[in-house]
């Protein structure tokens, strides 16, 4: 068991586990993003990378309410899994001596980070409904389709244009 944090009992104590660790996940992104927005050069990188930072606030915010939805404090739990996604996107990125091959790099990082919140908020999703929590699975279901979107949008952006400009 990680240091300081509660036994996991039941379906309803994992759930709020899982809320804990993607609202810990979510914070670290919006503290990632403006990095990942300076250094973007592809104009259209960038402003997806722009807008996902506004969606991202938002999500954050999505989390408070449904924190308040289920009667939980807002809590944060460290992330391993978010905390290694980024501490290897930052490794990757100051390793990237070409402006382009950065912006493919980038790009890949970004998707490695919808993935992992893709796999959270699925899990959210499907553990309140089991719990009979409606109204909070409808809202953790949209931050989820927000994911799936951005990720979308980020390989079409790969595939017909920042990594040809790479290669
Ligand atoms: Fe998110
Ligand atoms: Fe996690
Ligand atoms: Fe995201």
């Amino acid at each position: 068991m990680a240091l300081f944090s509660k036994p996991i009992k039941t379906l309803d104590d994992l759930f709020v586990h899982t809320l804990q660790d993607i609202y810990y996940a979510e914070n670290q992104i919006v503290k990632t993003l403006p990095t990942m927005i300076e250094k973007a050069s592809n104009p259209e990188l960038k402003s997806a990378f722009q807008q996902h930072l506004r969606e991202t606030e938002h999500q954050v915010t999505r989390l408070e309410t449904v924190f308040g939805m289920v009667g939980q404090p807002v809590k944060a739990v460290t992330c391993a899994a978010m905390d290694g996604i980024i501490a290897e996107a930052k490794e990757v990125i100051g390793d990237c001596s070409d402006a382009e091959v950065l912006d493919a790099a980038m790009l890949c990082s970004a998707q490695a980070i919808e993935h992992y919140e893709m796999t959270r908020y699925g899990s959210l999703t499907a553990f309140a409904r089991q719990l009979g929590k409606g109204d909070v699975a409808a809202l953790l279901h949209e931050t989820l389709e927000e994911e799936k979107a951005t990720d979308h949008k980020l390989a079409e952006i790969a595939k017909t244009r920042v990594n040809q400009i790479a290669a």
